[in-house]
């Protein structure tokens, strides 16, 4: 550390030294995660989309993305789009209690069961009466399931968290049981890890405006 380094991108020259790296993702100028600020200066959200593309990538060409941990950081975000933006897992719950989004300019801040309620009631609306295969949490389970109805299926589970949902009935079901055998505990809950976390941040639900 202390050691001057210069970066440059299209937008604006960065002086990198340990006590003022800025991100140098364009039009990013939020303070560099510490312990790589000598190494390449990126706040802790481009860090984690820097991250999360590369296990994509070397996913994609070997199949080995199952050997990747979860970052410590990664680990303390909530899985599942952001009710206000829609970005996927950028919610952080704070010991204070609040969930907050790190995503950008978001300023979605909420209380963490006002937070659950919320998001159930949004995914109940976003899903409508189409057919869904939906992802909820209790802690640190996740059921696998299929609906035509989510609201009213949410409203009988109560689940901590619907983290998210995509199109598609009982086929899809099967195959995401079938992919995600290895992590069944019982019937359709499986153990929530890094490998399904990944996969439902990989999820795009558009959020309805409140
Ligand atoms: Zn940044
Ligand atoms: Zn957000």
């Amino acid at each position: 550390m202390g050691k001057t380094s210069r970066w440059v991108n299209r937008r604006a020259t960065h002086y990198i030294d340990s006590e003022a790296a800025t991100c140098c993702h364009p039009d990013c100028y939020k303070p560099s995660f510490e312990d790589m600020a000598t190494v390449i200066p990126l706040c802790e959200e481009h860090v984690y989309v820097v991250y999360r593309q590369t296990n994509q990538i070397l996913g994609t060409r070997t199949g080995v993305d199952q050997q990747y941990e979860l970052l410590p950081m990664e680990a303390e975000f909530i899985p599942g789009p952001c009710p206000g933006c829609g970005t996927t897992g950028l919610l952080v719950g704070l010991a204070n209690g609040i969930v907050e989004c790190r995503a950008g300019s978001c300023t979605y801040s909420q209380e963490r069961t006002k937070f659950g309620a919320h998001r159930r009631k949004l995914m109940g609306i976003a899903a409508g009466r189409r057919s869904v295969v939906y992802y909820m949490r209790l802690g640190n389970r996740a059921k696998i399931g299929t609906s035509q109805g989510l609201a009213s299926r949410l409203s009988s589970i109560n689940p901590e968290d619907c983290m998210t949902f995509e199109l598609g009935g009982r086929a899809l079901e099967q195959r995401r049981h079938e992919q995600f055998r290895h992590l069944r505990v019982v019937g359709e809950w499986f153990d929530l890890t890094p490998e399904l976390v990944r996969h439902v941040n990989d999820i795009q639900v558009v959020p309805i405006p409140a």
